[in-house]
């Protein structure tokens, strides 16, 4: 049979047991212990030599379905579902980083990331280096006897920069680290990780996955191509798992004892938004490609950024990674920082909101917002201007969302 598209594969992922009333949509299973015939299969089920569920914070058949769906579309070899994106992140970095290592990366990073790297994994003896991300030998020069990991956004939030995936696989290759990449702004609908060398993928289910905003999950994807027989701190355990290295230290130590597991309410409503997430996708990045060309045309805006626009220096990169549209998010720049302000006062329809991927417009203004706590300096080598302006575009009626903002600019 041939390979079956994207949102086949969601929908008809089969269930790993029959459900006993032939349920068609996988049900939640709220509970925390699972009862066994024997003590036979208990022991097998707590040696791990049967699939059974014995405890919701390790496995749970709901979130497992949900699981079994992520990788069903994306030819991982292994699937972690746990509590948020930040989750996801912070399971990674306890997997793999021991004290003296370090990870390279930029400084355009989700905030609570750049802080959990600098902060939190500083504090266990891990160092973060940073340099640029879309200069391959910047990176290389970086990378020294102690790094353990390059670590990249697919598309930086708000700089909306892409690096090279090709290239920083290459480098990773070439110096025996690994390659992670948080593909939240570019789901898998558009981004194949595998295909471009990525050996950890990060997602924060919160955003496109949901299908809403409804709830918050994060997503552990690991593609089983890294040696782990030549990285130290997990070398003895490759000896017994090859390829399942990664997965068997998470799964069976840091994922438990971090106790970040993803409700089975969440996951059932992650699954929902799963199946629909090609539909809406196309709908809130064509309404995104639409939005950049007509805010273009505006006196008032001195500038947009969208990597799918045709003037952008990331249209090539971003189209060779994602298709013709590389995420639903957008920036533009006024003059003045009051215009911003002035503007995002006279929105009628769309939402003064942080957050990213509802199925709703949401606009901020990131200085004064998320990046509010940072010195100006410190703004600046972020690459956060106090006149930029971030719309992350849902799937309202296009026509709607261009009358909104042309109100709101006279
Ligand atoms: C939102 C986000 C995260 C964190 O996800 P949460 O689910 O909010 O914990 C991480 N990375 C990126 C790129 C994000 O947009």
């Amino acid at each position: 049979m041939e390979r079956q598209g994207f949102s086949t594969r969601v929908i008809h992922t089969k269930y790993a047991k029959k459900d006993v009333h032939n349920a068609l949509q996988m049900p939640i299973y709220s509970n925390a212990a699972f009862e066994f015939d024997t003590a036979e299969q208990m022991e097998d089920a707590f040696l791990g030599r049967s699939p059974d569920h014995a405890y919701s914070r390790i496995s749970n058949p709901t979130v497992e379905n949900f699981e079994q769906r992520i990788r069903s579309i994306t030819g991982a070899l292994g699937v972690t579902a746990v509590s948020s994106g930040m989750a996801a992140i912070s399971n990674v970095f306890f997997t793999i980083a021991k004290s003296g290592d370090n990870i390279v990366t930029s400084r355009y990073l989700f905030g609570n990331t750049y802080s959990f790297l600098t902060s939190t994994l500083q504090a266990f003896g891990v160092e973060t280096k940073f340099c640029d991300l879309t200069n391959s030998k910047e990176v290389a020069n970086a990378i020294d006897e102690k790094t353990i990991a390059i670590f990249f956004e697919t598309v930086t939030n708000p700089q909306l920069e892409i690096a090279d995936i090709a290239s920083l696989s290459k480098v990773a290759k070439e110096q025996g680290v690994l390659l992670i990449a948080d593909s939240t702004l570019t789901p898998p609908n558009i981004f194949v990780a595998s295909k471009f060398g990525v050996d950890i993928e990060i997602i924060s289910s919160t955003k496109m996955i949901t299908g809403g905003a409804t709830s918050m999950g994060g997503l552990v994807l690991d593609y089983g191509q890294f040696d782990w027989s030549k990285f130290t701190k997990l070398s003895d355990l490759a000896q017994r798992f090859g390829p399942y290295t990664f997965n068997a230290k998470l799964r069976k130590e840091i994922f438990r004892n971090l106790g970040a597991c993803l409700s089975p309410y969440h996951a059932y409503l992650q699954s929902l938004g799963l199946e629909t997430l090609s539909l809406r996708f196309d709908k809130a990045a064509s309404n995104t490609l639409l939005l950049a060309e007509y805010l273009q045309t505006e006196a008032k805006i001195a500038k947009v950024n969208y990597p799918g626009l045709k003037t952008s220096r990331f249209y090539e990169v971003g189209k060779s990674q994602f298709g013709n549209y590389p995420g639903a998010i957008l920036t533009f720049n006024f003059n003045r920082r009051e215009e911003c302000f002035e503007f995002l006062n006279k929105l009628k329809l769309i939402s003064r909101a942080s957050n990213i991927y509802d199925n709703r417009s949401l606009i901020i203004h990131p200085a004064s917002t998320i990046f509010g706590d940072y010195s100006p300096e410190k703004r600046t080598e972020m690459g956060v201007s106090d006149t930029l302006i971030r719309l992350s575009v849902g799937i309202e009626d296009f026509e709607d969302l261009k009358n909104d903002i042309h109100s709101a600019l006279i």
